[in-house]
């Protein structure tokens, strides 16, 4: 049985792997395909594509996940197999990642002003030099004593309805997924409910927009769960994906590199589409 897992982070945003060392975990966990989708980057890819050489038989999907923003929440869009040499995209992720830098500096100000003053810095720090999101700020605040776990950071103040949450410009997830498809890759949906009541709402003017599939075995859903996002895979002829999310967070309920994902016919879907789409694939998706 291959190992796959589509969904994991870097410290190109905010998993606390370097690029690297992820590879090294996920070959020795036993994965043979899997992608690196950082929020609003492929910086990471480079190295990783380096490590991965190091271990016959893994091979590296490119990837990225996107944020965007609907009236009840917020949705998450993966981008498969887009090219790190294409300027036009790269540049639009620059842009994502700026409009990150000030909304993060936005929250430390507003927690100051709530008498939790962390030090901007710091995290910047945390970011190592990666895009900024919400668990560096979630970190900076457990190591100021504010809160006495990661969690409890979201609960309580930089939630989307938290006291010290800014939001930032985001695209629709229809923007968001024909940016991917106007650039050459597979829009996938992230973790369907994770953050909205009713994922099929989307559906049918994401597939409008180009989306191919969808993740349905995603870190720890259920098998009900997972049974009925497959029911929607086929209702709207989508490829049901998945993975770990791993951020290395070494929170007790992280799930490791590998534990959930798709079966390898998922990736044999989504690289035949990729080659129609005139990708060079690599023998082992195919
Ligand atoms: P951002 O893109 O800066 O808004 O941060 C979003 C990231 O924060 C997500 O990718 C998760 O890694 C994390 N996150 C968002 N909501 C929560 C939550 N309720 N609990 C824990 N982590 C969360
Ligand atoms: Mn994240
Ligand atoms: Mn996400
Ligand atoms: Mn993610």
């Amino acid at each position: 049985m291959a190992v796959v897992d589509l969904h994991l982070h870097t410290t190109a945003s905010d998993g606390r792997l370097t690029p690297p060392e992820l590879v090294e975990l996920v070959a020795k966990n036993g994965v043979e395909v899997f992608s690196i989708t950082d929020h609003d980057s492929m910086e990471g890819l480079a190295a990783a594509q380096e490590a991965a050489k190091s271990w016959p038989g893994l091979t590296l999907i490119p990837g990225v996940e996107l944020g965007t923003e609907v009236d009840e929440g917020e949705i998450h869009v993966l981008g498969y197999f887009l090219d790190t040499a294409d300027q036009g995209l790269q540049q639009e992720l620059a842009r994502l990642r700026d409009g990150r830098d000030g909304r993060a500096r936005r929250m430390v100000e507003r927690l100051a002003t709530l008498g939790m003053p962390i030090e901007w810095k710091r995290v910047e720090e945390l970011a190592q030099g990666g895009a900024i999101a919400r668990p560096h700020v979630a970190l900076a605040l457990v190591e100021g004593g504010y809160v006495s776990e990661f969690q409890e950071a979201f609960e309580k103040y930089i939630g989307r309805d938290g006291p010290a949450y800014v939001s930032r410009d985001k695209m629709t997830p229809e923007e968001a997924t024909r940016l991917i498809v106007r650039h050459g890759g597979l829009p996938v949906l992230a973790h369907p409910a994770r953050y909205v009541k009713n994922p099929e709402g989307h559906l049918p003017v994401l597939k409008g927009a180009g989306l191919v599939g969808m993740e349905v075995h995603y870190k720890d859903y259920t098998p009900g769960e997972v049974e009925e996002l497959l029911g929607l895979c086929q209702k709207y002829d989508l490829i049901p994906t998945g993975g770990t999310d791993y951020h290395a967070l070494r929170t007790s309920d992280e799930m490791m590199p590998g534990t959930a994902g798709p079966p390898m016919e998922s990736v044999r879907r989504l690289a035949a589409l990729a080659g129609a789409r005139g990708k060079d694939m690599s023998p082992a998706l195919t």
